[in-house]
């Protein structure tokens, strides 16, 4: 049995609330995926390290099986730009004179070769929108069905005014969302009924049959459609940046309402967005940061540890200084982690109560809404008293062992520190010093062998002969 104690705020209700899934020990876990236009940047960087923490804390702390769904948006969608005409994937192939297989296949592999490098776990299926074009049709054709969608001049409208919690999830002022929308398209009934399937138009990037004509679905049925598709019904977790609170994720809950009578996920959760130096990121201020560029300056575990230095929920802010802010405390994690492994190797079995007690505060801290600034708080602690027990020298070998254990649990989450055991270099002095120290072992003489060993010794390094040969060490400070 799984203890359900993980709060998570579900942007549906508004509320921290207890996670209990459908199926006991299960997740169905469904997250937006990209869309492959333009290379991926920093703001996927942070959703997907976001989405993966969620993802590793149920399967490696709490015990869940989870199945997870992300899907390829590889078709332009309705957006203000597509009713100006033109559709973003539509505009890459004009860009880079390529055609619009060309230009999803490439931005599709700079995701999956970012998202790795990231170290963020591939979904285990990852549908592509191209593919399920029929699946979609059939759930527009549901909503018809149901009277929650109209047809009219060859493309499908949903009918917002039919479904009461229109505007629910995202909170905002719908009557301010007509104002925009008014006269935009004199073929809706309300200002924010939204498209459900688009009349094929010159400037869109893909076209297929339906039986209301020639065109192509909107953005959000995909997500409807494939969300239950592929996890077999409603689901557990559904999450996605705040950029998605309006119109994607409402519009997903009215279709999902309007086809299965459901709003599909019951818990809703929603990442924070990111800010370059305060501002909003955009090509148009010059400050578009993309993934290969901000690993030129930052290794992944850098970038990791930055991103879970904010809750999830707020905005995550870069700059120079808060990556290098990031950098100090993973270095004191790491040489943390090789003060231990001077002592034990990880154990088994987490035993000694110095290692249960911060196993608690850990998981309570990430139990509350997945508070990673507060769960790396609890690990500072960790280290603080620790060394100071190693400083006493009252931290047993069982000890060290079970810390280094709890680590590596925790890592399953974070994937920020490194285990491997450090090889010291040892300066070219000293190495000249131990060749001199062997040759004059090997001529048996023996007092100044031990003359260079302490020569050595006061460098800072210590001497072990072994039948191996020589082992040099760094003697800690
Ligand atoms: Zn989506």
């Amino acid at each position: 049995m799984i203890e359900m104690t993980l709060k998570l705020f579900n942007t549906w209700s508004k509320k921290k609330e207890i996670f209990k899934p459908i199926k006991p020990g299960k997740v169905g876990y469904y997250s937006c995926g990209p869309t492959v236009y333009s290379s991926s940047h920093l703001g996927h960087a942070v959703t997907y390290i976001r989405t993966d923490m969620l993802k590793q804390f149920l399967k490696k702390w709490k015990g869940f099986a989870v199945k997870h769904v992300q899907n390829i948006t590889d078709f332009g969608h309705m957006t203000s730009d597509a009713d100006e005409g033109i559709d973003k994937i539509k505009k890459a192939m004009e860009r880079e004179r390529k055609t619009a297989e060309e230009i999803t296949k490439f931005y599709t592999e700079d995701f999956h070769r970012a998202m790795k490098k990231l170290k963020v776990e591939p979904p285990d299926v990852e549908p592509k929108a191209s593919e399920n074009v029929d699946a979609m049709i059939e759930t527009i054709k549901k909503i018809i069905e149901n009277g929650y969608a109209y047809v009219k001049d060859g493309t499908v409208y949903f009918d917002v005014s039919k479904y009461k919690d229109y505007g629910k999830l995202s909170g905002k002022n719908m009557k301010e969302q007509e104002e925009q929308q008014r006269v935009k398209d004199p073929n809706k009934k309300n200002p924010n009924d939204f498209v459900l399937w688009a009349k094929h138009k010159p400037g869109h990037s893909h076209v297929w049959n339906s039986p209301w004509g020639k065109g192509m679905p909107g953005w959000h049925i995909e997500c409807s459609t494939m969300s239950r598709k592929y996890l077999g019904g409603d689901f557990d977790i559904h999450s996605g940046g705040v950029d998605h609170y309006f119109p994607h994720h409402e519009n997903e809950i009215a279709q999902n309402y309007g086809a299965f009578g459901t709003i599909g996920a019951n818990y809703w959760v929603h990442f924070g967005l990111l800010s370059i130096n305060g501002e909003k990121m955009s090509k148009s201020k010059g400050n578009f940061i993309t993934i290969d560029a901000a690993l030129e300056k930052f290794s992944p575990e850098e970038i990791r540890m930055w991103t879970f230095s904010s809750h999830y929920k707020s905005t995550l802010d870069y700059s120079e200084d808060n990556l290098r802010k990031a950098k100090e405390k993973l270095d004191k994690i790491n040489k943390f982690i090789q003060r231990l492994l001077e002592i034990a190797e990880p154990s088994e079995k987490i035993e000694s109560d110095i290692a249960k007690k911060y196993h608690k505060k850990f998981e309570a801290a990430m139990d509350d809404d997945l508070n990673t600034p507060q769960a790396l708080a609890v690990l500072f602690d960790l280290i603080t008293e620790v060394n100071k027990k190693i400083e006493n020298r009252s931290l047993t070998k069982k000890e060290a062992a079970d810390i280094l254990s709890l680590l590596k649990k925790i890592d399953s989450v974070f994937k920020i520190m490194n285990f491997e055991k450090e090889i010291i270099k040892i300066p070219e002095d000293v190495k000249k010093l131990i060749e001199e120290r062997e040759k004059a072992r090997a001529e048996k003489n023996w007092e100044k062998a031990d003359e260079i060993r302490d020569k050595i010794r006061k460098m800072g390094y210590l001497l072990e002969d072994s039948e191996q040969g020589v082992r040099c060490k760094k003697i800690k400070q």
